[in-house]
């Protein structure tokens, strides 16, 4: 209760909300400048179970932006390193850690059993494989990006639109634009990171889902944000698959 009572104070979040956190499995696909700061803030606010996954070691080009890690990690594996900060930030909740890239073998296995799914990856291939399986077993998704001063976010949920109606994988197949070749500022994935991680808090203990269907823009020059709808693409081959696997 001492914990969390500046949180429990507060007009319109209640124990009950505080409850539903404390309840919650969220898997946070990506330990990187936005795996980070997004696992931090929801440990600390009591989400009561975080799923970590990601492949890669500490680099010292990461610690530039990855806040959890410093120059005495470089060499460990992030998911592990992460996984201990968490623990030391938030005693009262549990950490699951894989390390691991998600992939189509485990990618069921991993998500189905989650309230919500955060993704922060580095990469077209899991952003969209992440996206396919959040959509077949219906589970919410968050998704953050971050490149260059710009970064993106929006949430697909139930019959909502997904990633590949908002940007079909034929358009994209061309392009990796990557942190690693394209350059980043520290502060941008933890802007992302932050946006996404309230996002989260206000779906888990408010039920409330202000980007779903919904695109926002962050420009990072101008520190304008931009909120886009979008509509379901009635070709978007993810959703006719999964509509056809689950017929409502
Ligand atoms: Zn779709």
């Amino acid at each position: 209760m001492h914990f969390y009572s500046r949180q429990i104070l507060l007009d319109g979040w209640d124990i009950e909300a505080q409850e539903k956190l404390k309840l919650a499995n969220v898997l946070i696909v990506g330990c990187g400048g936005i795996g980070c700061t997004t696992a931090e803030l929801l440990a600390r606010a009591g989400v009561g179970k975080i799923t970590l996954i990601d492949a890669d070691t500490i680099e010292v080009s990461n610690l530039q932006r990855q806040i959890a890690y410093t120059a005495q990690d470089i060499g460990f594996y992030k998911a592990d390193i992460l996984a201990k900060r968490l623990y030391q930030v938030n005693p009262h909740i549990r950490i699951e850690s894989y390390i691991t890239k998600l992939d189509a073998s485990n990618a069921q296995q991993l998500i189905i059993n989650q309230d919500l799914v955060l993704d922060g990856c580095d990469n077209f291939t899991t952003r969209y494989l992440v996206n396919q399986i959040c959509t077949q077993l219906n589970i919410p998704l968050i998704s953050a990006s971050a490149i260059g001063f710009q970064g993106q976010l929006f949430m697909v949920e139930g019959e909502s639109a997904c990633y590949e109606c908002l940007f079909p994988k034929q358009q994209h197949a061309s392009e990796s634009l990557r942190c690693a070749d394209s350059g980043v500022l520290a502060t941008t994935p933890n802007v992302m990171a932050s946006l996404q991680a309230h996002h989260a808090l206000l779906f888990l203990g408010l039920a409330k889902t202000p980007l779903k269907q919904k695109l926002l823009l962050w420009d990072g020059l101008t520190m304008q944000q931009r909120i886009l709808a979008f509509e379901k693409d009635r070709d978007c081959v993810n959703c006719q698959a999964s509509h056809s696997a689950h017929p409502h």
